[in-house]
């Protein structure tokens, strides 16, 4: 029981692409001009109101709403609150056009910038604010959806980004103004909003505001206080919850505790110590507070003991506390029933978000003194701490044994020259990233080796044709280093966990990464090792086809962890030793294949990284070891290269010097070879491949304007350092597009090539 206007026991937010993806069908299906806006809104209705309604009869005592969305929430806030650019909204589209415009675009308005919401894999679309920027209400999505709710019977909660966190994750249009700035301008049509809701019935409404997980600024804590004064005079409001979530809350907590608000949701998973300072200080006395101890980004059963523990420490200091998850469940897949071909043992250690909603039922009922049954919870998590198949004794006793220098090869100047003389590469080398479109015959072949109905030896015919394909296609454009192009891949982590030890991969557990796209991370659930080799015969199949070197490719140790649920009964950087050491055991097989270049790719190394920086050294101290401990185990000739796609490396640029790799490639295209700039300034000094082709749009560029992009990057890097190369892998464009992209790459390093 819970007294009267709490919120009560609850959620953050839940997934909302459908159990069987529908929501993805229907997007794609409208945007492919087979669907109607009917249709597609009657799919949203439909998942919407199952979603409530499941929720319900599960007993969660308050329903979110508004945690649904038809592309990204933090795209829905510029648009329900009029700020998106200019350059959609005069295309004189629909409403629901303008909107996927910006978060698609359209051949005269290149959409919106996407990036990661904060260290998660889901990433969300950047508004872009000026000083000129001005915001009303103009949608009533979140009103409509508490309608759509009362007509099943249920007041919901709807959930809105924070207004802090909206104008924090928003970017300037121009240089020396802060979106920040405009936080007076945003909170009437907030307040309006707020007052609509409650006109509607609503009780509480969920602010969210995870940009404090993060380290802020005190200009930053004090737009935190006057947002939260501002919003909680108007008279006619719902009741105010604010979310902090991803990390323990720091200064902020102080903040909400003395705003005017009446609940706090705190993330007790995160940051296994936060619990102590909200309880110490009593924080959070007179606030109901919402106890997070229900992991919502991982996908393990959670531990009743330690879980009530937690919540049960606030219970001497709040004002009422109640059980949640501890962010939005939106990056865990719907229900682990519905994977029939999982180990029923792990099945059984296993909570995706129906399970974990239960969970937080049940805990919460036991937090306030029902007598509920919650031996099958304890005996799923200690069958699963015993589980003494978990740990392989000799993936063990080989971490056990690394020495401080299985990570350290040759001082890179020496490696560099022995490098050159035995690959004789020209001055500007060029390749690609790694994989080459992947056509439907690829796809098809795979599919069928995978129901079977294509055996071993044809499907190996099937790619080691596409591998021909490619290596001939790579001599012909005249591309200096080959890649034998990924046929076989699925996906880079995937392809990995699958033939590796101690890990599970799911059927349907979809979860959503961007728009209607999906990621389906395995699930790293014991030691990791490699039994067999994994990629070594396709890189020397394609080797034997060509003179030129071909490079071998592979996913780096920090992607594959970032990719995947995580085992959480051991620190990450031991899980990241064993995934590094079969890595290498890769790297090495494939040096003595004849494979002379070997790829690690590292895109997720900034993903991971701790959002406060006092966590960040801890973080560096293990991810760069794991990679140098994937690559140190080679001969100096070996060439290692390393593959990251974003510029924006701040943070993480002393890192990738750290990393010790021979050669870099980032992403560029885009930011015109800033990038460079920052790697100088850094003192990096090794080479350098700054992505010139942006792969991410299916323009293709002119050699003129590759050339004067190396040229640019030539301003910044000396010839014999820099590498000219795509900005990304190929997989998902067309052949029509790559082929003329990568001739006019080829030919702007040999015009500069040319040049005296
Ligand atoms: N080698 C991979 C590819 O080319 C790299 C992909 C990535 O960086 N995300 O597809
Ligand atoms: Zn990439």
């Amino acid at each position: 029981m819970h007294a009267v206007n709490t919120i009560g026991t609850t959620i953050l937010g839940y997934p909302r692409i459908g159990p069987a993806r529908e929501l993805k069908r229907a997007l794609e299906a409208y945007w492919a001009g087979t669907g109607t806006e009917e249709e597609l809104q009657t799919t949203a209705r439909r998942l919407r109101a199952q979603t409530w309604t499941t929720l319900r009869d599960q007993g969660l005592d308050s329903i979110p709403s508004s945690t649904f969305s038809l592309y990204d929430q933090v795209l829905d806030t510029t648009a329900l609150f009029g700020a998106l650019p200019e350059r959609f909204t005069r295309l004189g589209l629909s409403p629901l056009d303008t909107y996927f415009a910006a978060a698609r675009g359209v051949p005269d308005a290149p959409a919106l910038e996407m990036t990661k919401w904060f260290d998660t894999n889901y990433h969300y679309l950047v508004p872009k604010l000026g000083p000129d920027s001005r915001f009303a209400l103009t949608g009533t999505a979140p009103i409509d959806e508490v309608r759509e709710a009362r007509a099943l019977g249920i007041i919901p909660r709807p959930v809105l980004v924070g207004p802090v966190t909206f104008l924090l994750l928003a970017k300037a249009t121009e240089p020396g103004f802060s979106p920040l700035e405009l936080l007076d301008e945003l909170l009437p049509a907030y307040a309006e909003l707020l007052g609509k809701l409650a006109a509607e019935g609503v009780e509480w409404v969920q602010l969210d505001e995870p940009a404090f997980a993060a380290d802020r600024t005190n200009q930053e804590f004090n737009a935190l206080t006057r947002a939260y004064h501002w919003l909680a005079k108007e008279k006619h409001r719902p009741k105010l919850l604010v979310a902090g979530y991803f990390g323990s809350l720091g200064r902020a907590l102080g903040i909400l505790a003395r705003s005017p608000i009446e609940a706090v949701a705190v993330d007790l998973v995160t940051d296994a110590s936060f619990v102590d300072k909200v309880a110490a200080e009593g924080a959070l006395r007179d606030k109901e507070v919402l106890a997070g101890v229900v992991d919502g980004r991982n996908v393990w059963r959670t531990d009743p003991g330690v879980a009530l523990a937690r919540a049960a420490r606030l219970k001497a200091t709040s004002a009422h506390v109640s059980v949640s998850t501890s962010c939005s469940l939106l990056h865990v897949p719907y229900d682990v029933e519905a994977e029939t071909d999982l180990n029923p043992r792990l099945k059984n250690w296993l909570a995706f978000a129906r399970q974990k909603v239960d969970e937080v039922v049940l805990l919460g009922r036991a937090l306030h003194g029902e007598n509920v049954d919650l031996s099958p919870a304890r005996a799923a998590v200690a069958d699963r701490a015993s589980a003494a198949e978990l740990n392989d004794a000799d993936v063990r006793a080989r971490v056990a044994a690394l020495r401080p220098e299985d990570t350290v090869r040759t001082p890179y100047a020496e490696r560099a020259a022995a490098q050159q003389k035995s690959l004789n590469l020209p001055p500007l080398p060029t390749t690609t990233i790694g994989s080459f479109p992947q056509t439907g015959e690829v796809r098809r072949a795979r599919a069928a080796h995978r129901a079977g109905k294509l055996d071993d030896t044809a499907y190996r015919d099937a790619m080691r044709t596409e591998i021909e394909r490619v290596v001939r296609l790579q001599e012909n454009l005249g591309l200096d280093v080959l890649v034998h192009g990924e046929p076989e891949r699925n996906d880079m982590v995937q392809y990995f966990a699958e033939q590796l030890t101690g890990f599970a991969a799911t059927t349907l557990g979809w979860v959503q990464s961007y728009g209607s796209r999906c990621v389906r991370p395995p699930i790293l659930f014991g030691d990791v090792s490699r039994p067999k080799p994994m990629t070594v015969e396709w890189a020397q199949y394609a080797q034997s086809r060509t003179d030129r070197p071909v490079k071998g490719m592979l996913t780096g140790p920090v992607t594959i962890l970032a990719w995947s649920f995580v085992r959480d009964d051991q620190p990450l950087a031991d899980t990241a030793r064993q995934v590094a050491l079969a890595v290498r055991d890769e790297v090495s097989d494939l040096e003595a294949a004849g494979i002379r270049i070997v790829q690690v790719d590292e895109p997720a190394l900034r993903e991971l990284l701790p959002l406060h920086t006092a966590d960040r050294e801890a973080y560096f101290d293990w991810a760069v070891p794991a990679f140098r401990l994937a690559t140190s185990g080679v001969a100096e000739t070996t060439q290692i290269h390393t593959h990251m796609c974003y510029s924006e490396f701040g943070d993480v640029l002393p890192a990738i010097d750290a990393l010790d790799a021979d050669v870099t490639s980032i992403e560029a295209a885009r930011s015109k070879m800033e990038v460079l700039a920052d790697l100088n300034e850094a003192g990096f000094a090794r080479a350098v491949g700054p992505g010139v082709y942006d792969i991410h749009s299916p323009r293709v560029p002119d050699q003129t304007e590759l050339t004067s992009l190396v040229r640019t990057a030539l301003g910044a890097v000396p010839a014999e350092r820099l590498w000219i190369n795509p900005d990304c892998g190929l997989k998902t464009r067309g052949y029509a597009e790559v082929e003329p992209a990568l001739r006019h790459l080829v030919g702007a390093a040999r015009e500069l090539r040319a040049e005296p």
